[in-house]
Parts: structure tokens; sequence; C-alpha cells
């Protein structure tokens, strides 16, 4: 007998009939005898509703009452779940984060998990129900509902797996694994049997949405055994695995991007010490992440800066460098928000010479151009124009043959 997290996305809980589908697999895991919790999200596309009627009031609605609005979808899915159960015959409960002291941080919005308290949910299985706990959420030191940001139900099963030691965390979502690349955009992709946890992190961080990038590294910190499945197909899914050196290493692994980006420029400022502290400085200080940064040669004793942030955050970042401009004597700021990042991720890259060589030539072929480049062990990024970004990747995913195992 072993005890199970599963997990169930939007899609998978999405109306009445799909909520009785998690139900009857919840019922097949309890036959062979596991037990079993079970985490769900909202069903498919009411949070973004929630998130739109906020809006409708304020642009920027107060984060702590958009937790309390946003943390309702999952509430719901919760105890339609449990009805669902007690039909077939399963003894059945439902939590919020709050009732099983899912204790977070106050960051309201993109709250993080700091502990949890199984004693509730361990005496529960041990009445024999099935443990029903609503994803995403999550309670702070001074009771305030937080929420864990977007995609943030796959955080909580692993956080849930790693507090009550589970044998194993299955993520059941709409594709039947993790694939070299969205087989949304790639109709050829490959599911990947496994993925090491270090490629895994990399994808999701560059992009890939199909596991929120913090239950990665809480899987990878407290030794969980992840899975993706599909709630829909019966299959083994992709095992996200410690690397294997026994294993022979493929190249690349995977594709991964992201549409959210956008680029700012500061073109001539002086080339001295303390300028890129305080052009970065401002736009920390504004909580604005950035992301890749070059600094072009200087010459004539000035020089140019460009960086990208995401999307959001771009018409401030754009104020803020232009307030800089003018403290600095810039001779010009510029931005562009239509702009995407595409990522090759592969631990094999390590002991690979000429990724970047067939990388560049593939875009070039297409007509691609590169705007910014970076790279690390085991990942190569670009920038180019939004309107390249599905040509770019079927480009990359067919350039190095990521159809064929
Ligand atoms: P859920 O609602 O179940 O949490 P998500 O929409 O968050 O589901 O994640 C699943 C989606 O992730 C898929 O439908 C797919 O379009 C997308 N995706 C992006 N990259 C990948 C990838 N490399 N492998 C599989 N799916 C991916
Ligand atoms: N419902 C939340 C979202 O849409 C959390 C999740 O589904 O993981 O982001
Ligand atoms: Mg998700």
């Amino acid at each position: 007998m072993a005890l199970i997290v599963q997990k169930y996305g939007g899609t998978s809980v999405g109306s009445v009939d799909r909520i009785k589908n998690v139900a009857a697999k919840v019922k097949k895991a309890r036959a062979q005898g596991h037990d079993v919790i079970v985490v769900v999200s909202a069903m498919s596309g009411e949070t973004n509703r929630l998130i739109e009627l906020a809006k409708a009031i304020n642009e920027r609605p107060d984060p702590r009452e958009l937790d309390v609005l946003v943390s309702t979808g999952e509430q719901v899915t919760i105890a339609l779940l449990c009805m669902a159960l007690l039909n077939e015959g399963l003894p059945a409960q439902s939590y919020t984060g709050a009732q099983v002291h899912i204790l977070t941080d106050s960051a309201f919005t993109k709250a993080r998990i700091m502990d949890i308290d199984g004693q509730r949910i361990r005496a529960s299985l041990k009445e024999g129900k099935v443990v029903v706990v609503a994803g995403f959420q999550g309670v702070d030191s001074d009771g305030n509902i937080t929420t864990l940001g977007r995609g943030g139900s796959d955080t909580t099963a692993v956080a849930l797996a790693a507090a009550l030691k589970a044998d194993e965390c299955q993520i059941y979502t709409d594709v039947d694994g993790v694939y070299t690349t969205d087989p949304r955009v790639v109709p050829e992709a490959r599911r990947l049997k496994t993925i090491t946890f270090e490629e895994m992190l990399e994808m999701a961080s560059l992009g890939s949405k199909v596991l929120q990038i913090r239950s990665v590294e809480f899987a990878g910190k407290y030794n969980v055994p992840l899975r993706v499945l599909s709630s829909f197909e019966e299959g083994e899914g992709t095992l996200i695995t410690f690397e294997d050196n026994q294993m022979e290493q493929v190249q690349i692994s995977g594709i991964a991007f992201n549409r959210d980006e956008a680029k700012l420029t500061i073109l001539g400022v002086p080339d001295q010490p303390g300028v890129a502290a305080r052009i970065l400085g401002a736009v920390g200080q504004a909580n604005i992440e950035v992301d890749m940064i070059i600094q072009n040669v200087g010459r004539d004793n000035t020089t140019d800066f460009t960086f990208t942030v995401h999307r959001n955050d771009y018409s401030k970042a754009l104020e803020i460098l232009k307030a800089t401009a003018e403290q600095l004597n810039a001779r010009e700021v510029s931005g562009d928000n239509k702009i995407v990042k595409i990522s090759l991720v592969g631990v094999g890259m390590r002991s690979h010479a000429g990724v970047a060589g067939t990388m560049f030539k593939a875009l070039a072929d297409e007509g691609i151009n590169i705007r910014m480049i970076s790279t690390s062990e085991i990942k190569i990024s670009v920038v180019v124009d939004e309107k390249y970004l599905e040509l770019g990747v079927r480009a990359l995913h067919s350039a190095f043959n990521l159809a064929q195992e």
C-alpha cells in the first residue's frame, strides 16, 4: 500500500462529467489499496473569470482582496469532487488550504509555502477517507488567505507529497506527459519518458507552463517522485528523475518559449563604474525582475544597455528608464514589447559543442533575426520578434530531430 498525491488541473475538473471522471480515477487507486490525497484546481477558465471581475472594478486590485476572490475557485471544486466521491461510495472529506494549515508568507498573489501541518490529513486518511485539498491557496501567520501564483496547485500537490512523505506525486493534466516542446505549437512534439529535475526546472522557468516552477524546485529539494500524466488517457506519462550518468545523454531534451517578454534599451550612457547599478538598481527598486542584460562595447566614452523584463512590467520599466536617462544625460531610450524568448534545454549540452551553431543556422535559414542571446550550462536562449515564435520553435524542433527518439 502506498500513499499517493494526485493533482487534477483546471481542464480535468472543467465540468461535472469531468469531476465524475476524476472520482472514478481516484476510486481505481483506492481499489489498488492506496491512500489518496487529491489536490484540485479551479474549473478551467474560472480563475481568469474571477481576475476579470476584479479588474472590472480596479485595474490593479488590492492583492489581499484578490486572493480572497480567486481562492474561491478551488473551494468549489473540492466540494464537488467530494460529492462525486461520496456518490461512488468512497468516504471523502474536503479541506481548504487554511484548514490543513498550508502556512505561507504574506506575499499575496505569489505567496510561498513555509510549512504544512499534516495532522488533520493523517487523521482523515486513517479513518479511511480520501482527502481532497484545495490547490493554489494557503494562509499566512495572521490568518489571511493567500494564493501561490498561477499554476500554484502543482506546488500545493508537491508540498503535500513532501510533508506527508508520499510515495508519488501524480500531476494529471490535459496532455499525457512532458513533451519535447508544447504540442499545441508543434504537433510532432514527442512525449519524454523521463526528464531530469534540472532540465524540468529550466523548461519551467523558461516558459513551459506544464508544471509551475516552484513545484519542480520543491520536488527536487525534498526528493518527491513526480510524474506528469493525462486525466483522459491511460499511460505512464513522464517521470521527473535525478540525473543518471549511466544513461546516454541526448544533446537537447526540449524547447521552451515565453511570450511574455519585453525589451528596453538605453543608448549613450557614460561608460564608467556605477552606471549599470544606477540603471538596473532603479528598475529593481520598483520590484521589476530583469532577465537578460547586454552591455555593448563602449565607444567615445559612452555605451548602451539592453535588458528584458516581463511584458506586464514593460510600461512601468520604460517610465523608470526614461527618468534614469534624464539623470544620466543618456542619448535615447527605446523599447519593444513584441518580442519572445525561445530556449533550447538539455543536460547533454554540457559535453557537446556546436549546439549554438546549429541553433543560429536553423533560425537564419528561416530568415529569423536574433535580437539577443544568453547561455548557461544547460540552455541557450534567443530573443526574436513575436511573429516568428511558431516558425522558430518548429524550425528548431526539426533541426535537432526532436520528433525522433
Ligand atoms: P493544468 O490546468 O492541468 O494545470 P496547464 O495548462 O497548466 O494544465 O498545463 C498543461 C499545458 O501545458 C498543456 O496543455 C500544454 O499546452 C502546455 N505545455 C507547454 N509546454 C509543454 C511541454 N513541454 N510538454 C507538455 N505540455 C506543455
Ligand atoms: N487555478 C489556479 C490558476 O489557474 C491554480 C492552478 O490551476 O494551478 O492558475
Ligand atoms: Mg497548470
